[in-house]
């Protein structure tokens, strides 16, 4: 307790007073992060607010003095544990930090603070006529700092990749306290080794992201939305290899299976069809001249692949109705129980019908509700399940389920995250698809960067 009081008056002394949060239920808040634990064990010491680097190099002595942790945190809605305090330490709150520094048209690049809120960085980057498209489902509340650190991807992934193909450089406060930078605002670059690979997807472990240089992309000229229905599971995963084999590039192809759709539709009512097995949701983007070509070759493709029903949008009031229905599929799930829980497991395209119907095979196996989306052109499945955690009973089941889903997830050869991240959630099961020696080097690189282990210990192995 003594450690800990004269921490609170350094950091006091470091910051002002307004920006170090030490009462109890200030620390009670910022234990967790949005995924749905069963407890809170640990608290922070403190949580503190950062309006500059030479504070965060400050806030980085004073945790090697009091060899205390330093957890990074964005708006808290990743769901792995990420940002979960498992050994108190000193949480770094960026929302002060939420400025964008430049947008530059000629460079077509921005360069901006972590805080930042993805959906922000998109929408001004749209007034010069360029595109973010990184897309966390969540990207109203969303900051570049936390999708830098969790490589979050999103529904464009398909078309236009996740968060890691639009780093192109990084400031970053070392655990020691140094500035490093890991790339350059150049759009392409083979001098040394690829730190922003390294640093992305690094879930805050590895250095503190103060500043991020992103590529943007021309805004595409148009965008519409599709959503084709299917009387079977299998039907629909047809049609996503089928619609790739026109050579057409939707920006999205994500899935919603009947569960999903009916649950959406009770909390959310957006005339989805509750009768249909599963969705597809398909954006196709580019020229306002191209919209209807696309949409006649994609349409004629979902016909011919047995789609019993399919909706579009005309007006953006009809493209939002459709995108803000699947967007709420966790927040409708999380209605049905006390509790709820989403993953993000992901297989090559070609096993993705097994892996589907693994899924939803080992739920009725053990007794739970599925609800499943995912983006499924790029092969991600998130399923999503409603528990009530204080039924033992249920959670045994629930944890064994979880296992089997991962040990299918590699038969499948697939990966345990991709764009969630690992966290402190799935770290136990990381090596059913991590071989030991890429873990030993990965554990030798976090010592290389971090010798204290005082960034976000703990945390992915
Ligand atoms: C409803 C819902 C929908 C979602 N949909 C998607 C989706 O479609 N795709 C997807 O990929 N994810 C999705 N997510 C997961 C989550 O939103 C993403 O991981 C998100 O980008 C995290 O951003 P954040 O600001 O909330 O980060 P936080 O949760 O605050 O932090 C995440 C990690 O980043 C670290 N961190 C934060 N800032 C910094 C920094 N400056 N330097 C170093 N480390 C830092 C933290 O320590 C932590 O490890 C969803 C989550 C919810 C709740």
């Amino acid at each position: 307790m003594l450690i800990n009081n004269n921490l609170i008056k350094d950091l006091q002394k470091t910051l002002s007073a307004e920006n170090v949060l030490s009462t109890m239920e200030e620390r009670y808040a910022y234990a967790q992060d949005a995924t749905n634990s069963r407890q809170i064990k640990n608290l922070p010491d403190a949580v503190v607010f950062v309006e500059n680097t030479e504070q965060v190099q400050k806030i980085v002595k004073l945790a090697n003095k009091y060899k205390t942790p330093i957890i990074c945190r964005g708006a808290g809605t990743n769901v792995v544990g990420s940002c979960r305090t498992v050994h108190g330490g000193i949480v770094l709150n960026f929302s002060k930090m939420n400025k964008i520094l430049e947008l530059s048209r000629e460079n077509m690049t921005a360069t901006v603070q972590p805080g930042v809120i993805v959906g922000d960085l998109q929408k001004e980057a749209e007034k010069i006529g360029l595109f973010y498209p990184p897309d966390p489902s969540n990207l109203k509340v969303s900051t570049i700092g936390g999708s830098i650190a969790q490589a979050s991807g999103g529904a464009k992934t398909f078309k236009y990749g996740t968060t890691k193909d639009y780093i192109l450089d990084l400031k970053v406060v070392t655990a020691t306290g140094e500035i490093l930078r890991t790339g350059s605002s150049t759009i392409k670059n083979a001098t040394g080794y690829n730190l922003n690979s390294l640093f992305v997807g690094s879930e805050g472990t590895l250095g503190i992201v103060v500043e991020a240089t992103m590529k943007l992309i021309p805004q595409p000229e148009s965008k519409k939305v599709l959503m084709a229905y299917f009387d079977t599971v299998e039907d629909s995963v047809h049609a996503v290899n089928s619609i790739i084999e026109q050579r057409i590039y939707p920006a999205t192809i994500d899935f919603m299976d009947k569960n999903a759709i009916q649950t959406v539709e009770k909390f959310y009512p957006a005339g989805l069809l509750c009768d249909k097995e599963a969705a597809l949701v398909i954006e196709i983007d580019g020229f306002e001249t191209t919209m209807n070509y696309q949409q006649n070759i994609i349409v004629s493709v979902l016909e011919n692949c047995k789609a019993s029903a399919i909706q579009y949008s005309t007006n953006e009031e009809e493209y939002e109705r459709i995108w803000t229905a699947r967007r709420s599929s966790m927040g409708a799930c999380a209605k049905m129980k006390p509790n709820v829980t989403t993953d993000d497991v992901i297989v090559p395209r070609k096993n993705l019908a097994a892996l589907v119907k693994g899924i939803n095979d080992i739920c009725k196996k053990y007794d739970l509700t599925v609800c499943m989306v995912g983006h499924v052109g790029d092969g991600s499945v998130h399923p999503q399940i409603p528990i009530d955690y204080r039924d033992e009973e249920e959670y045994r089941r629930f944890k064994l389920a979880k296992s089997e889903i991962y040990d299918l997830t590699a038969k499948l050869d697939g990966i345990l995250s991709g764009e969630h991240g690992i966290g402190a959630e799935k770290r136990e099961y990381i090596h059913k698809v991590i071989n030991g020696v890429a873990l030993d080097y990965m554990r030798q690189i976090k010592k290389t960067f971090d010798p204290n282990n005082i960034l976000n210990p703990y945390k992915i192995f």
